[in-house]
């Protein structure tokens, strides 16, 4: 693997330097750090010989940079690591009290923020309902039916201002804020491109709120945060292969190939839910026809349910008062085979969906999350059958799949 993007002899430079070839060495200095510090972060505990071995930086400059990590207290030592023959390597990892988070996640009808230790650890939680119904009926609303960012960004600081508040962390220990949300996200520019649920197109969110609070902001689509938090904190951490994919409302993947989260040239890789998979198919919200999305998500299991109903097909689901993905799970269980049948549909598009990845990324792990992975076993088997049916020979034989409901 390989994380060296600088050669680190270029460090020690020589005596006398030009600004510029000052301003290099700095950089270069910035970017060992940070390769480090991400091998801490994605692969600790961890030795000094082995961050050194996997990016490059010679163990002289892995020790300079720890200790100097060390004494900021950003990390700790622990205990000791397997001997390989001599002394044992003593193991270093982040020091999760080193300073606190908080992560927002803004839904369609909801703003939650946590804010977490560096570990993660969730000290406290908050939930803000947002009404967008209500806003796009409203001045919120802009003349095209689009829900005005500026009614949208007040809610998301004083969700963020509460959320600290409560936690009683001191506001001086944050080290930075983290907005992720459904769309195609510019995560360096921290600019919305595209929101499928706010219409919004090229929304700066990260820097009103870094003015507010005058930390940094990091806006990403949430996918990906998940994706990241998976190779950090969670079944991904220390696998070089995988994805993370999540169904619920809409479908989305986030990749890790080769140890690294993998973006695309527009932070659009992993818009899985509008690959087609079924070219004279329903039409997806996108606009196009027979996205993934639009056969396998929980609103096209009830658009699904609804279309049965209205052609009489016989089942229970006709005396609910509201299709929910809920009712259909409900009824599957209680043995109504229009319920089994287009769960297992949803199921069945997903599995086919999953093994166009494998085939085309080879992960070793396929993680799959979000809401509707609640419909439990009737959508959860026929997808696993058909990510079995559908990859290409031997490559599903070696992947884990894990189911994580959220
Ligand atoms: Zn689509």
């Amino acid at each position: 693997m390989i994380y060296l993007v600088c050669s680190p002899n270029e460090v020690s430079g020589a005596a006398t330097v030009s600004p510029l070839r000052k301003g290099n060495r700095d950089l270069i200095k910035e970017i060992n750090r940070n390769l480090a510090l991400n091998l801490i972060k994605s692969r600790g505990p961890i030795s000094r010989s082995e961050i050194a071995r996997l990016s490059g930086l010679s163990p002289a400059t892995v020790s300079g940079i720890t200790a100097d990590f060390i004494a900021s207290g950003l990390i700790e030592e622990t205990a000791e690591g397997e001997s390989t023959g001599g002394r044992p390597p003593v193991l270093l990892r982040l020091n999760p009290q080193a300073g606190f988070v908080v992560g927002v996640k803004l839904m369609e009808q909801a703003v939650i923020s946590a804010l977490t230790d560096l570990d993660a650890q969730v000290l406290h939680q908050h939930v803000t309902p947002l009404t967008v119904d209500d806003g796009r009926r409203s001045k919120a609303s802009m003349d095209d039916g689009r829900v005005n960012p500026e009614s949208i960004l007040p809610v998301i600081i004083r969700a963020i201002e509460e959320t600290i508040a409560e936690s009683r962390v001191e506001r001086r220990r944050l080290l930075g804020l983290g907005v992720g949300l459904a769309g195609l996200v510019d995560g360096e520019a921290g600019i919305c491109r595209y929101s499928p649920f706010f219409g919004w197109r090229d929304v700066a969110l990260a820097e009103p709120i870094a003015e507010h609070f005058d930390l940094p902001v990091y806006l990403e689509n949430d996918v990906n945060t998940l994706t990241i938090a998976e190779q950090w904190f969670g079944y991904g951490h220390g696998v070089d292969h995988f994805v993370v994919i999540t169904v619920g409302r809409g479908i989305g993947a986030g990749i890790v190939a080769n140890g690294q989260f993998y973006r695309g040239a527009l932070g659009g890789a992993g818009e899985v839910g509008h690959m087609t998979v079924q070219e004279d198919g329903p039409i997806c919200h996108c606009g196009k026809r027979g996205c993934l999305e639009a056969l396998a998500s929980d609103p096209a299991v009830v658009r699904e349910a609804q279309a049965a109903i209205a052609r009489k097909e016989p089942t229970t689901l006709a005396q609910s008062e509201t299709l929910t993905l809920e009712a259909i799970v409900a009824a599957a269980e209680a043995g109504d085979d229009l319920a089994r049948r287009l769960l297992a549909d949803a199921g069945h598009w997903l599995g086919i969906g999953i093994a166009a990845l494998v085939n085309i990324l080879n992960p070793q792990l396929i993680i799959v999350g979000g809401e509707g992975v609640h419909a439990g076993q009737w959508r959860i088997g026929p997808m696993r059958q058909a990510v079995r049916a559908h990859a290409f020979n031997g490559l599903a034989d070696q992947l884990d799949m894990v189911i994580e409901p959220s």
